[in-house]
């Protein structure tokens, strides 16, 4: 049946969303043609490729989650996280590729939080992409300049006795903060702790919840 695609409305009176095509940029136009490339050359299918943007679409805070629960409830596993954040993830099952991951205890007395100034490094692997508010100017240049400021906007005000300590990520190196154990959650099951651990207190600008 013929219809007018400009109308304002739908038939069923839905406003339809404005196209929003534009030209590609140098970049997009260059990760084409290295695409097109590979798959004519064989080194590559473009079900792979799918195959891996998928898996890495996959990637959830529920990992990081999982590894926290795992260190709540295990000082043995504790101990390796901190140690060497990058192994004892691997040990998990979460590869987090060659970077460099270094996990970071909060306790009474400290509480870490982590940026990227330059860009949108992040612990991918472990906690999904990253939300647009740490892209944001905004979060990359303030989280430095005023922390505790930043964190009070996201609800979380810490007390002067806190000492707040700011870790910049880059490429070759990313953080994941271990936020401490709510008191009232001591006792819990691995498996029921991974609900308490939210993506923000794995950022450090949030604390963990009872999932109730
Ligand atoms: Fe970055």
């Amino acid at each position: 049946m013929p219809h007018d695609h400009h109308a304002p409305l739908s038939p069923s009176d839905h406003p339809y969303r404005d196209d929003d095509d534009t030209s590609l940029t140098y970049w997009q136009t260059m990760e084409i043609a290295v695409r097109e490339l590979l798959i004519e050359k064989g080194y590559l299918s473009a079900t792979q490729i799918q195959e891996q943007i998928n898996t890495m679409d996959e990637r959830s805070p529920a990992n990081g989650a999982a590894l926290v629960a795992k260190a709540w409830t295990d000082p043995t596993f504790k101990k390796s996280l901190i140690n060497d954040a990058g192994e004892a993830s691997r040990n998990m099952g979460f590869d987090i590729g060659p970077m460099h991951l270094i996990a970071l205890e909060n306790s009474e007395t400290v509480h870490n939080v982590i940026v990227c100034t330059l860009c949108s490094c992040y612990p991918r692997n472990l906690l999904g992409l990253p939300p647009d508010w740490y892209k944001s100017r905004a979060y990359r240049s303030r989280t430095v300049i005023e922390p505790r400021k930043v964190l009070a906007e996201f609800g979380l005000e810490l007390g002067e006795e806190i000492q707040v300590r700011v870790h910049d990520s880059t490429a070759d190196m990313r953080y994941i903060v271990v936020p401490a154990q709510p008191k009232e959650s001591i006792g819990l099951s691995e498996n029921e702790l991974k609900d308490w651990v939210t993506r923000d207190s794995m950022i450090g600008v949030g604390l963990p919840r009872s999932p109730i």
